[in-house]
């Protein structure tokens, strides 16, 4: 922890302060900082890294965040399983809930994507950011997941750490693309995503031409996850 981030901690003047929300089903802990544009989303519970990253990083920066309190990574949403960030449009769901509900029958899937059509929209509204504002979304992966998987699908990619694929931007903005791109990590650009709508934050983001960084790192790096997002914080304006 950083002398500022020490003081902030003691002398919250900022009027630091969380609390319990449930959206689409799903429960949040939503915490507060003075008063910003910024937007923060950490959607999967077992990425414990990115957690503590975005729970350190709200006691010094201003804006709202969104962390799920579960632990688990898949949630249950409208009596079925599903990966949180397949939620945002009816046909990334509907996809989800295939896959990891082989036994339910189409009107199954059909009510429960109807459900979530219903709940949708509150759920977007409480996590996007004001206008003009930037929703900054955290994520760890173990997996083998990096920026390799990303750059044959992106419209920019500047990958001066190639050697560490695993820790990477995704911007959906160009401008803010442009900033990140002269630093010294890795950054894809998705302004207009290709192939069929995953029903991820990103998408959204894309297609409302909202601005969205998502960062990956790797569970467990977290002094370079809250380096990252401190530079984010330094280099985008809000
Ligand atoms: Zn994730």
């Amino acid at each position: 922890m950083s002398r500022r981030e020490l003081l902030l901690s003691i002398f919250p003047w900022r009027k630091h302060h969380s609390k319990l929300v449930l959206l689409a089903g799903i429960q949040f802990e939503r915490t507060s900082n003075g008063r910003s544009r910024r937007r923060y989303l950490r959607i999967h519970g077992d990425e414990k890294t990115a957690a503590e990253a975005l729970a350190q990083h709200m006691r010094a920066r201003r804006g709202v965040a969104f962390s799920v309190t579960g632990g688990n990574r898949l949630v249950k949403v409208a009596g079925g399983v599903l990966d949180p960030n397949r939620m945002y449009s009816r046909a990334g769901a509907e996809k989800s809930y295939r896959r990891l509900n082989p036994e339910w029958s189409h009107a199954e899937i059909q009510r429960a994507l109807d459900w979530l059509d219903r709940a949708r929209p509150k759920l977007v509204k409480a996590l996007l950011p004001p206008k003009g504002g930037l929703l900054f979304a955290l994520h760890n992966n173990a997996r083998g997941y990096s920026a390799e998987d990303e750059v044959g699908i992106s419209q920019a990619g500047s990958l001066p750490r190639r050697a560490e694929p695993h820790e990477f931007f995704l911007a959906t903005n160009v401008e803010d693309y442009k900033l990140l791109s002269k630093g010294p990590y890795n950054v894809v650009l998705q302004s207009s995503p290709e192939g069929e709508d995953d029903g991820s934050m990103s998408r959204l983001c894309a297609r409302l031409g909202v601005r969205y960084v998502n960062l990956e790192v790797g569970a467990g790096k977290l002094e370079l996850q809250k380096e990252m997002m401190n530079w984010l914080e330094n280099t985008l304006p809000e």
